[in-house]
Protein backbone atom coordinates (compact mmCIF):
# COMPACT_ATOMS: atom_id res chain seq x y z
CA UNK A 1 0.00 0.00 0.00
CA UNK A 2 0.95 3.66 -1.34
CA UNK A 3 1.19 5.87 2.02
CA UNK A 4 1.66 9.48 0.25
CA UNK A 5 -0.14 11.32 -2.35
CA UNK A 6 -1.11 10.58 -6.17
CA UNK A 7 -0.29 13.51 -8.50
CA UNK A 8 -0.12 13.28 -12.00
CA UNK A 9 0.59 9.94 -12.37
CA UNK A 10 3.04 9.84 -9.91
CA UNK A 11 3.16 8.75 -5.96
CA UNK A 12 5.16 11.26 -4.00
CA UNK A 13 5.82 12.17 -0.48
CA UNK A 14 4.77 16.00 0.09
CA UNK A 15 7.83 17.12 2.03
CA UNK A 16 5.84 18.21 5.22
CA UNK A 17 6.47 18.07 8.81
CA UNK A 18 2.92 17.77 9.53
CA UNK A 19 1.70 13.66 9.12
CA UNK A 20 -1.52 12.15 9.31
CA UNK A 21 -1.39 9.27 11.55
CA UNK A 22 -3.56 6.74 10.64
CA UNK A 23 -4.90 5.00 13.63
CA UNK A 24 -6.81 1.37 13.92
CA UNK A 25 -9.28 2.89 16.25
CA UNK A 26 -10.15 -0.60 18.00
CA UNK A 27 -6.41 -0.86 19.09
CA UNK A 28 -4.73 2.55 19.32
CA UNK A 29 -1.35 1.41 19.46
CA UNK A 30 -1.92 -0.44 15.70
CA UNK A 31 -0.50 2.08 13.58
CA UNK A 32 -1.20 1.80 9.66
CA UNK A 33 0.78 4.17 8.04
CA UNK A 34 2.03 8.12 8.30
CA UNK A 35 1.34 9.66 5.89
CA UNK A 36 2.61 13.34 5.57
CA UNK A 37 0.38 15.72 4.58
CA UNK A 38 -0.11 17.79 1.36
CA UNK A 39 0.37 21.08 0.85
CA UNK A 40 -1.50 24.15 -0.84
CA UNK A 41 1.38 23.99 -3.34
CA UNK A 42 1.09 20.58 -3.83
CA UNK A 43 -2.94 20.43 -4.34
CA UNK A 44 -2.25 23.17 -6.88
CA UNK A 45 -0.09 21.04 -8.94
CA UNK A 46 -2.64 18.24 -8.86
CA UNK A 47 -5.38 21.13 -10.09
CA UNK A 48 -2.98 21.92 -12.81
CA UNK A 49 -2.12 18.34 -13.86
CA UNK A 50 -5.86 17.78 -13.97
CA UNK A 51 -6.15 20.60 -16.38
CA UNK A 52 -3.52 19.69 -18.48
CA UNK A 53 -5.22 15.32 -18.45
CA UNK A 54 -8.33 16.70 -19.40
CA UNK A 55 -8.46 17.76 -22.95
CA UNK A 56 -6.97 14.54 -23.74
CA UNK A 57 -9.30 12.43 -21.28
CA UNK A 58 -12.57 14.65 -22.82
CA UNK A 59 -11.54 13.78 -26.35
CA UNK A 60 -11.24 9.90 -25.39
CA UNK A 61 -14.37 7.70 -26.39
CA UNK A 62 -16.93 6.86 -23.88
CA UNK A 63 -16.91 3.52 -24.53
CA UNK A 64 -13.10 3.40 -24.19
CA UNK A 65 -13.37 5.18 -20.78
CA UNK A 66 -15.76 2.54 -19.79
CA UNK A 67 -13.23 0.57 -20.70
CA UNK A 68 -10.43 1.44 -17.87
CA UNK A 69 -13.43 1.46 -15.33
CA UNK A 70 -13.83 -2.24 -15.94
CA UNK A 71 -10.41 -3.05 -15.48
CA UNK A 72 -10.59 -1.05 -12.36
CA UNK A 73 -13.70 -3.59 -11.65
CA UNK A 74 -12.08 -6.35 -12.06
CA UNK A 75 -8.48 -5.35 -10.46
CA UNK A 76 -10.88 -4.25 -7.45
CA UNK A 77 -12.23 -7.77 -7.55
CA UNK A 78 -9.35 -9.35 -6.85
CA UNK A 79 -8.39 -7.22 -3.87
CA UNK A 80 -12.14 -7.25 -2.06
CA UNK A 81 -10.81 -8.95 1.20
CA UNK A 82 -7.58 -7.16 1.49
CA UNK A 83 -9.03 -3.87 0.87
CA UNK A 84 -11.92 -4.32 3.27
CA UNK A 85 -9.05 -5.66 6.10
CA UNK A 86 -7.60 -2.30 5.48
CA UNK A 87 -11.11 -0.44 5.88
CA UNK A 88 -11.77 -2.13 9.08
CA UNK A 89 -8.36 -1.12 10.79
CA UNK A 90 -8.58 2.53 9.87
CA UNK A 91 -12.06 2.99 10.25
CA UNK A 92 -13.12 0.60 12.64
CA UNK A 93 -16.26 -1.29 10.65
CA UNK A 94 -16.74 -5.28 11.10
CA UNK A 95 -14.93 -6.86 8.44
CA UNK A 96 -18.43 -8.09 6.97
CA UNK A 97 -19.68 -4.56 6.76
CA UNK A 98 -16.36 -3.55 4.94
CA UNK A 99 -16.27 -6.19 2.20
CA UNK A 100 -20.11 -5.79 1.75
CA UNK A 101 -18.89 -1.84 1.01
CA UNK A 102 -15.82 -3.12 -1.10
CA UNK A 103 -18.61 -5.29 -3.50
CA UNK A 104 -21.25 -2.77 -3.40
CA UNK A 105 -18.33 -0.16 -4.86
CA UNK A 106 -17.57 -2.69 -7.24
CA UNK A 107 -20.84 -2.70 -8.57
CA UNK A 108 -20.77 1.07 -8.55
CA UNK A 109 -17.65 1.04 -10.90
CA UNK A 110 -19.62 -0.93 -13.02
CA UNK A 111 -22.59 0.31 -13.52
CA UNK A 112 -20.68 3.48 -14.32
CA UNK A 113 -18.57 1.99 -16.74
CA UNK A 114 -21.64 0.69 -18.79
CA UNK A 115 -22.34 4.23 -18.90
CA UNK A 116 -19.96 4.99 -21.08
CA UNK A 117 -21.64 3.09 -23.70
CA UNK A 118 -24.76 5.14 -22.73
CA UNK A 119 -23.66 9.08 -22.86
CA UNK A 120 -26.18 10.83 -24.89
CA UNK A 121 -28.51 13.54 -24.95
CA UNK A 122 -31.79 13.75 -26.64
CA UNK A 123 -33.14 14.35 -30.04
CA UNK A 124 -36.68 16.16 -29.79
CA UNK A 125 -38.80 18.23 -32.22
CA UNK A 126 -37.90 21.36 -33.65
CA UNK A 127 -41.12 24.02 -33.85
CA UNK A 128 -38.90 25.44 -37.30
CA UNK A 129 -39.23 23.52 -40.95
CA UNK A 130 -35.91 21.89 -42.07
CA UNK A 131 -34.33 22.27 -38.15
CA UNK A 132 -32.76 19.37 -36.14
CA UNK A 133 -32.44 19.58 -32.79
CA UNK A 134 -30.95 17.68 -30.09
CA UNK A 135 -28.62 17.86 -26.87
CA UNK A 136 -25.36 16.67 -25.74
CA UNK A 137 -23.56 16.16 -22.38
CA UNK A 138 -20.05 16.93 -22.32
CA UNK A 139 -17.72 16.78 -19.16
CA UNK A 140 -17.30 20.32 -17.45
CA UNK A 141 -13.33 20.36 -16.73
CA UNK A 142 -11.95 19.48 -13.36
CA UNK A 143 -14.06 18.68 -10.53
CA UNK A 144 -12.91 17.78 -6.76
CA UNK A 145 -14.27 15.59 -4.63
CA UNK A 146 -14.12 15.92 -0.65
CA UNK A 147 -15.61 13.01 0.98
CA UNK A 148 -16.03 11.55 4.96
CA UNK A 149 -14.53 8.98 7.00
CA UNK A 150 -17.60 6.71 7.36
CA UNK A 151 -17.37 5.24 4.07
CA UNK A 152 -14.16 5.26 2.87
CA UNK A 153 -14.15 3.24 -0.64
CA UNK A 154 -17.88 3.77 -1.56
CA UNK A 155 -18.04 7.16 -1.43
CA UNK A 156 -15.48 7.69 -3.31
CA UNK A 157 -15.92 5.51 -5.93
CA UNK A 158 -19.15 6.88 -6.46
CA UNK A 159 -18.07 10.15 -6.77
CA UNK A 160 -15.41 9.11 -8.92
CA UNK A 161 -16.67 6.78 -11.36
CA UNK A 162 -19.08 9.26 -12.54
CA UNK A 163 -17.10 11.86 -12.97
CA UNK A 164 -14.45 10.04 -15.15
CA UNK A 165 -17.01 8.30 -16.92
CA UNK A 166 -18.26 11.69 -18.25
CA UNK A 167 -14.75 12.61 -19.18
CA UNK A 168 -13.82 14.57 -16.16
CA UNK A 169 -10.48 15.24 -14.84
CA UNK A 170 -10.36 14.52 -10.50
CA UNK A 171 -9.45 16.09 -8.11
CA UNK A 172 -9.85 13.90 -4.50
CA UNK A 173 -9.49 14.77 -1.08
CA UNK A 174 -10.29 12.12 1.68
CA UNK A 175 -11.05 12.24 4.45
CA UNK A 176 -7.80 12.80 6.97
CA UNK A 177 -8.80 9.67 9.27
CA UNK A 178 -8.93 7.48 6.29
CA UNK A 179 -5.79 7.36 3.43
CA UNK A 180 -5.12 4.31 3.08
CA UNK A 181 -8.40 3.46 1.36
CA UNK A 182 -8.20 5.84 -0.44
CA UNK A 183 -4.71 5.34 -1.72
CA UNK A 184 -5.64 1.82 -2.88
CA UNK A 185 -8.41 3.31 -4.88
CA UNK A 186 -5.68 5.45 -6.90
CA UNK A 187 -3.48 2.49 -7.16
CA UNK A 188 -6.46 0.71 -8.68
CA UNK A 189 -7.19 3.21 -11.27
CA UNK A 190 -3.71 3.74 -11.86
CA UNK A 191 -3.19 0.26 -12.78
CA UNK A 192 -6.28 -0.05 -14.83
CA UNK A 193 -4.98 2.31 -17.09
CA UNK A 194 -5.87 5.95 -16.41
CA UNK A 195 -3.78 8.29 -17.96
CA UNK A 196 -1.59 10.33 -15.61
CA UNK A 197 -3.32 13.45 -13.83
CA UNK A 198 -6.54 12.50 -14.77
CA UNK A 199 -7.35 11.03 -10.73
CA UNK A 200 -5.26 12.80 -8.31
CA UNK A 201 -5.29 11.94 -4.73
CA UNK A 202 -4.20 14.82 -2.43
CA UNK A 203 -3.99 13.92 1.26
CA UNK A 204 -3.63 16.55 3.54
CA UNK A 205 -6.22 18.83 5.77
CA UNK A 206 -9.50 20.03 4.82
CA UNK A 207 -8.45 23.74 6.20
CA UNK A 208 -5.47 23.80 3.98
CA UNK A 209 -6.03 21.04 0.84
CA UNK A 210 -10.18 20.99 1.00
CA UNK A 211 -9.76 25.47 1.20
CA UNK A 212 -7.22 25.42 -2.20
CA UNK A 213 -10.11 22.81 -3.87
CA UNK A 214 -12.88 24.82 -3.11
CA UNK A 215 -11.99 28.19 -3.82
CA UNK A 216 -9.59 26.98 -6.86
CA UNK A 217 -11.20 29.13 -10.25
CA UNK A 218 -10.05 25.89 -11.99
CA UNK A 219 -12.68 23.61 -10.49
CA UNK A 220 -16.13 23.94 -12.24
CA UNK A 221 -17.88 21.72 -10.23
CA UNK A 222 -17.48 20.19 -6.25
CA UNK A 223 -18.79 17.31 -4.37
CA UNK A 224 -18.81 16.99 -0.83
CA UNK A 225 -20.20 14.58 1.34
CA UNK A 226 -20.00 15.24 4.96
CA UNK A 227 -21.21 17.30 8.25
CA UNK A 228 -23.21 20.14 7.61
CA UNK A 229 -20.96 22.30 9.63
CA UNK A 230 -18.36 22.07 6.87
CA UNK A 231 -20.46 21.39 4.10
CA UNK A 232 -22.24 24.88 4.89
CA UNK A 233 -19.76 27.21 4.73
CA UNK A 234 -18.30 25.15 1.34
CA UNK A 235 -21.43 25.59 -0.46
CA UNK A 236 -21.47 29.49 0.19
CA UNK A 237 -17.92 29.67 -0.81
CA UNK A 238 -18.43 27.90 -3.70
CA UNK A 239 -21.73 28.95 -4.89
CA UNK A 240 -20.09 32.81 -4.70
CA UNK A 241 -17.65 32.00 -7.41
CA UNK A 242 -20.73 30.48 -9.25
CA UNK A 243 -19.08 26.60 -8.81
CA UNK A 244 -22.05 23.44 -9.18
CA UNK A 245 -22.01 22.11 -5.65
CA UNK A 246 -23.55 18.85 -4.18
CA UNK A 247 -23.57 18.49 -0.51
CA UNK A 248 -24.27 15.59 1.28
CA UNK A 249 -24.62 15.91 4.82
CA UNK A 250 -26.17 15.21 8.10
CA UNK A 251 -28.92 12.87 8.66
CA UNK A 252 -31.61 11.74 11.73
CA UNK A 253 -33.58 9.13 10.17
CA UNK A 254 -36.51 7.76 12.10
CA UNK A 255 -38.33 4.57 12.00
CA UNK A 256 -42.22 4.43 12.46
CA UNK A 257 -43.53 1.63 14.17
CA UNK A 258 -47.59 1.39 13.63
CA UNK A 259 -49.78 -1.03 15.96
CA UNK A 260 -50.00 -3.28 13.00
CA UNK A 261 -46.66 -3.91 12.27
CA UNK A 262 -44.66 -7.47 12.42
CA UNK A 263 -42.73 -6.35 15.57
CA UNK A 264 -40.06 -9.18 15.50
CA UNK A 265 -39.03 -7.68 11.89
CA UNK A 266 -39.29 -3.89 13.27
CA UNK A 267 -36.90 -4.76 15.95
CA UNK A 268 -34.27 -6.41 13.27
CA UNK A 269 -34.23 -3.59 11.05
CA UNK A 270 -34.03 -1.54 13.50
CA UNK A 271 -31.05 -2.81 15.06
CA UNK A 272 -29.03 -3.19 11.83
CA UNK A 273 -30.04 0.30 11.36
CA UNK A 274 -29.07 1.96 14.69
CA UNK A 275 -26.19 -0.18 15.58
CA UNK A 276 -24.86 -1.55 12.08
CA UNK A 277 -21.60 0.24 11.42
CA UNK A 278 -21.59 1.53 15.28
CA UNK A 279 -24.36 4.05 14.22
CA UNK A 280 -21.71 5.87 11.61
CA UNK A 281 -24.04 5.75 8.87
CA UNK A 282 -25.28 9.21 7.18
CA UNK A 283 -28.74 6.48 6.78
CA UNK A 284 -28.04 4.90 10.50
CA UNK A 285 -31.55 5.08 12.33
CA UNK A 286 -31.33 6.79 15.49
CA UNK A 287 -34.97 7.56 16.06
CA UNK A 288 -38.48 5.37 16.39
CA UNK A 289 -41.44 6.86 16.64
CA UNK A 290 -43.92 3.55 17.65
CA UNK A 291 -47.50 3.14 18.37
CA UNK A 292 -48.51 3.55 21.81
CA UNK A 293 -49.90 0.23 21.81
CA UNK A 294 -46.61 -1.71 20.87
CA UNK A 295 -43.99 0.28 22.43
CA UNK A 296 -43.19 -1.58 25.55
CA UNK A 297 -43.02 -4.77 23.59
CA UNK A 298 -40.76 -3.34 20.83
CA UNK A 299 -38.48 -1.42 23.58
CA UNK A 300 -38.06 -4.71 25.25
CA UNK A 301 -37.19 -6.31 21.83
CA UNK A 302 -34.75 -4.26 21.35
CA UNK A 303 -32.90 -3.97 24.59
CA UNK A 304 -32.38 -7.71 24.23
CA UNK A 305 -31.21 -7.57 20.98
CA UNK A 306 -28.37 -4.49 22.25
CA UNK A 307 -27.18 -6.86 24.90
CA UNK A 308 -26.88 -9.24 22.59
CA UNK A 309 -24.40 -7.57 20.39
CA UNK A 310 -20.96 -8.50 20.41
CA UNK A 311 -18.52 -5.50 20.73
CA UNK A 312 -15.06 -5.40 19.45
CA UNK A 313 -12.63 -5.20 17.24
CA UNK A 314 -13.99 -5.69 13.63
CA UNK A 315 -10.96 -7.93 12.46
CA UNK A 316 -12.65 -10.71 15.20
CA UNK A 317 -15.27 -12.28 13.08
CA UNK A 318 -17.95 -13.34 15.91
CA UNK A 319 -18.09 -9.17 16.66
CA UNK A 320 -21.09 -7.45 15.71
CA UNK A 321 -20.13 -3.59 16.58
CA UNK A 322 -16.80 -2.31 15.97
CA UNK A 323 -15.54 0.91 17.34
CA UNK A 324 -15.89 4.70 17.40
CA UNK A 325 -13.92 6.42 14.41
CA UNK A 326 -10.88 8.29 16.90
CA UNK A 327 -11.58 10.26 19.93
CA UNK A 328 -13.78 12.94 19.19
CA UNK A 329 -16.43 10.72 17.72
CA UNK A 330 -16.24 8.89 21.12
CA UNK A 331 -16.00 11.55 23.42
CA UNK A 332 -19.64 13.09 20.66
CA UNK A 333 -21.10 9.77 21.78
CA UNK A 334 -20.81 9.69 25.54
CA UNK A 335 -21.55 13.97 25.48
CA UNK A 336 -24.91 12.85 23.68
CA UNK A 337 -25.35 10.32 26.19
CA UNK A 338 -25.14 12.11 29.12
CA UNK A 339 -27.05 14.64 27.28
CA UNK A 340 -30.14 12.67 26.87
CA UNK A 341 -30.08 11.60 30.61
CA UNK A 342 -29.99 14.84 31.39
CA UNK A 343 -33.06 15.93 29.47
CA UNK A 344 -35.17 13.20 31.53
CA UNK A 345 -35.17 10.40 28.59
CA UNK A 346 -34.82 6.89 30.18
CA UNK A 347 -31.38 4.64 29.84
CA UNK A 348 -32.55 1.39 29.01
CA UNK A 349 -29.93 -0.51 27.62
CA UNK A 350 -25.48 0.20 27.45
CA UNK A 351 -25.04 4.01 28.08
CA UNK A 352 -21.14 3.34 28.15
CA UNK A 353 -17.81 1.82 27.39
CA UNK A 354 -18.20 -1.79 27.61
CA UNK A 355 -15.68 -3.49 29.67
CA UNK A 356 -13.00 -5.16 28.93
CA UNK A 357 -11.68 -2.92 25.66
CA UNK A 358 -9.37 -0.35 27.04
CA UNK A 359 -7.05 0.25 24.00
CA UNK A 360 -9.94 1.33 21.71
CA UNK A 361 -12.72 3.90 21.22
CA UNK A 362 -15.74 1.03 21.98
CA UNK A 363 -19.36 2.59 23.12
CA UNK A 364 -22.24 0.36 23.73
CA UNK A 365 -25.14 0.08 22.00
CA UNK A 366 -27.34 2.58 23.56
CA UNK A 367 -31.14 2.55 23.82
CA UNK A 368 -33.15 5.72 25.22
CA UNK A 369 -36.75 4.97 26.00
CA UNK A 370 -39.52 8.39 26.76
CA UNK A 371 -37.15 11.11 24.73
CA UNK A 372 -39.60 14.07 23.70
CA UNK A 373 -39.38 14.97 20.08
CA UNK A 374 -37.65 18.41 21.46
CA UNK A 375 -35.09 16.88 23.37
CA UNK A 376 -31.80 17.80 22.03
CA UNK A 377 -31.15 14.11 21.86
CA UNK A 378 -33.68 13.14 19.14
CA UNK A 379 -33.19 16.57 16.87
CA UNK A 380 -29.21 16.41 16.69
CA UNK A 381 -27.19 13.98 15.24
CA UNK A 382 -25.10 12.20 17.30
CA UNK A 383 -23.31 9.81 14.56
CA UNK A 384 -22.92 6.84 17.27
CA UNK A 385 -24.76 3.81 18.44
CA UNK A 386 -27.49 5.22 20.18
CA UNK A 387 -30.99 5.44 19.73
CA UNK A 388 -34.11 7.27 20.96
CA UNK A 389 -37.88 5.96 21.24
CA UNK A 390 -40.72 8.16 21.31
CA UNK A 391 -44.59 7.16 20.96
CA UNK A 392 -47.13 8.69 18.76
CA UNK A 393 -51.04 8.16 18.90
CA UNK A 394 -51.48 8.25 15.52
CA UNK A 395 -49.93 7.96 12.05
CA UNK A 396 -50.53 11.72 11.59
CA UNK A 397 -48.93 12.60 15.10
CA UNK A 398 -46.16 10.60 13.65
CA UNK A 399 -44.99 11.76 10.40
CA UNK A 400 -45.53 15.41 12.14
CA UNK A 401 -42.86 14.22 14.70
CA UNK A 402 -40.57 12.40 11.93
CA UNK A 403 -40.82 15.68 10.06
CA UNK A 404 -39.57 17.84 12.82
CA UNK A 405 -36.17 17.56 12.41
CA UNK A 406 -33.78 19.55 10.65
CA UNK A 407 -32.68 16.63 8.29
CA UNK A 408 -34.30 15.15 5.62
CA UNK A 409 -32.21 11.95 4.64
CA UNK A 410 -34.40 8.69 4.76
CA UNK A 411 -37.55 7.23 6.88
CA UNK A 412 -38.79 3.88 7.45
CA UNK A 413 -42.24 2.61 8.44
CA UNK A 414 -43.67 -0.58 9.70
CA UNK A 415 -47.09 -1.74 8.72
CA UNK A 416 -49.24 -3.54 6.66
CA UNK A 417 -51.48 -1.13 6.15
CA UNK A 418 -51.59 0.48 2.25
CA UNK A 419 -53.37 3.29 3.50
CA UNK A 420 -50.81 4.20 6.05
CA UNK A 421 -47.87 3.39 3.64
CA UNK A 422 -49.19 5.55 0.69
CA UNK A 423 -49.72 8.33 2.95
CA UNK A 424 -46.19 8.19 4.66
CA UNK A 425 -45.13 8.05 1.33
CA UNK A 426 -46.54 11.31 0.05
CA UNK A 427 -45.35 13.04 3.03
CA UNK A 428 -42.40 12.29 4.79
CA UNK A 429 -39.96 15.12 4.43
CA UNK A 430 -36.75 12.98 3.18
CA UNK A 431 -34.97 11.94 -0.04
CA UNK A 432 -35.57 8.09 0.22
CA UNK A 433 -38.12 6.13 1.88
CA UNK A 434 -38.22 2.56 3.03
CA UNK A 435 -41.44 0.53 3.28
CA UNK A 436 -40.90 -2.42 6.48
CA UNK A 437 -37.37 -2.58 5.68
CA UNK A 438 -34.26 -0.29 7.71
CA UNK A 439 -33.22 3.02 6.62
CA UNK A 440 -29.91 2.19 5.55
CA UNK A 441 -29.25 1.02 1.91
CA UNK A 442 -28.53 2.42 -1.48
CA UNK A 443 -28.08 0.52 -5.08
CA UNK A 444 -25.46 1.90 -7.93
CA UNK A 445 -28.99 2.77 -10.10
CA UNK A 446 -30.94 4.36 -7.83
CA UNK A 447 -30.45 7.98 -6.95
CA UNK A 448 -29.24 9.03 -3.25
CA UNK A 449 -29.46 11.66 -0.76
CA UNK A 450 -31.60 13.88 1.26
CA UNK A 451 -34.16 16.98 1.45
CA UNK A 452 -33.74 19.87 4.06
CA UNK A 453 -30.58 20.60 5.62
CA UNK A 454 -29.25 17.06 4.52
CA UNK A 455 -28.83 17.61 1.02
CA UNK A 456 -27.99 20.42 -1.56
CA UNK A 457 -27.78 20.14 -5.16
CA UNK A 458 -28.22 16.93 -7.50
CA UNK A 459 -28.67 13.28 -6.31
CA UNK A 460 -25.56 10.92 -6.18
CA UNK A 461 -25.60 7.39 -7.63
CA UNK A 462 -27.58 6.63 -10.52
CA UNK A 463 -28.25 8.49 -13.49
CA UNK A 464 -28.50 11.75 -11.62
CA UNK A 465 -25.17 11.34 -10.36
CA UNK A 466 -24.01 10.90 -13.65
CA UNK A 467 -25.69 14.36 -15.14
CA UNK A 468 -24.25 16.59 -12.25
CA UNK A 469 -20.51 16.12 -13.58
CA UNK A 470 -21.81 16.64 -17.02
CA UNK A 471 -22.80 19.85 -18.81
CA UNK A 472 -25.76 20.01 -21.36
CA UNK A 473 -24.89 21.56 -24.47
CA UNK A 474 -27.96 22.18 -27.21
CA UNK A 475 -27.88 21.52 -30.86
CA UNK A 476 -29.79 23.36 -33.85
CA UNK A 477 -28.85 22.41 -36.92
CA UNK A 478 -30.71 24.40 -39.62
CA UNK A 479 -31.26 22.53 -43.48
CA UNK A 480 -33.47 24.90 -44.74
CA UNK A 481 -31.03 27.31 -46.49
CA UNK A 482 -32.44 30.42 -44.91
CA UNK A 483 -30.69 31.40 -41.77
CA UNK A 484 -33.64 33.34 -40.13
CA UNK A 485 -35.12 32.02 -36.97
CA UNK A 486 -38.96 31.26 -36.78
CA UNK A 487 -39.66 33.49 -34.07
CA UNK A 488 -38.92 36.86 -35.43
CA UNK A 489 -40.17 36.29 -39.03
P1 LIG B 1 -16.48 16.42 7.93
O1 LIG B 1 -15.75 16.65 9.18
O2 LIG B 1 -17.43 17.46 7.45
O3 LIG B 1 -15.37 16.16 6.79
C1 LIG B 1 -15.72 15.82 5.48
C2 LIG B 1 -14.59 16.16 4.54
O4 LIG B 1 -14.45 17.59 4.44
C3 LIG B 1 -13.23 15.64 5.00
O5 LIG B 1 -12.51 15.19 3.88
C4 LIG B 1 -12.61 16.87 5.62
O6 LIG B 1 -11.21 16.83 5.66
C5 LIG B 1 -13.08 17.93 4.64
N1 LIG B 1 -12.95 19.30 5.15
C6 LIG B 1 -12.83 19.73 6.42
N2 LIG B 1 -12.71 21.08 6.44
C7 LIG B 1 -12.78 21.51 5.16
C8 LIG B 1 -12.71 22.79 4.54
N3 LIG B 1 -12.58 23.91 5.25
N4 LIG B 1 -12.80 22.85 3.20
C9 LIG B 1 -12.95 21.74 2.46
N5 LIG B 1 -13.02 20.50 2.98
C10 LIG B 1 -12.93 20.38 4.32
O7 LIG B 1 -17.30 15.06 7.97
P2 LIG B 1 -16.80 13.67 8.56
O8 LIG B 1 -16.62 13.84 10.03
O9 LIG B 1 -15.67 13.16 7.76
O10 LIG B 1 -18.06 12.71 8.23
C11 LIG B 1 -19.19 12.60 9.05
C12 LIG B 1 -20.37 13.38 8.47
O11 LIG B 1 -20.62 12.97 7.13
C13 LIG B 1 -21.67 13.12 9.21
O12 LIG B 1 -22.32 14.35 9.46
C14 LIG B 1 -22.49 12.28 8.22
O13 LIG B 1 -23.88 12.38 8.35
C15 LIG B 1 -22.03 12.81 6.91
N6 LIG B 1 -22.30 11.85 5.83
C16 LIG B 1 -23.33 12.11 4.95
C17 LIG B 1 -23.64 11.23 3.91
C18 LIG B 1 -24.77 11.52 2.96
O14 LIG B 1 -24.78 10.96 1.87
N7 LIG B 1 -25.75 12.36 3.32
C19 LIG B 1 -22.87 10.08 3.75
C20 LIG B 1 -21.83 9.83 4.65
C21 LIG B 1 -21.54 10.73 5.68
P3 LIG B 1 -10.42 16.40 7.00
O15 LIG B 1 -10.80 14.99 7.27
O16 LIG B 1 -9.01 16.57 6.62
O17 LIG B 1 -10.88 17.33 8.08
MG1 LIG C 1 -15.47 15.37 11.26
Amino acid sequence: MQSGSYIDGKWFQPKSERVVKNINPADTKDVIAEFPMATAADTERAIDAARRAFAGWKKTPGPERGRVLWRAADIARQRVDEIARLMTREEGKIFREARGEVMKGISLIEYYAGAGFRMGGKTLPSEVRDTFTYTIRQPVGVVALISPWNFPWAIPVWKSAPALIAGNAVVFKPASLTPATAAVLAEIYEEAGLPPGVFNLVIGSGSEVGEVMVSSPHIPIISFTGSNEIGSALHIKAASRGAKVTCEMGGKNAVIVMADADLEKAAVAIRDGAFGSTGQRCTATSRVIAAESVKAELVERLAAFAKGIKVGSGLDESVDMGPAVDEGQFNTNLEYIEIAKSEGAKLVSGGGRPAGLPDGYFVEPTIFDDVKPEMRIFQEEVFGPVLSVATAKNLEEALKVANSVEFGLTTSIFTQDINHIMKFIDEVETGMVHINEPTIGGEAQLPFGGVKSTGVGDREMSEEGLHFFTELKTVFINYSGESGRAMIR
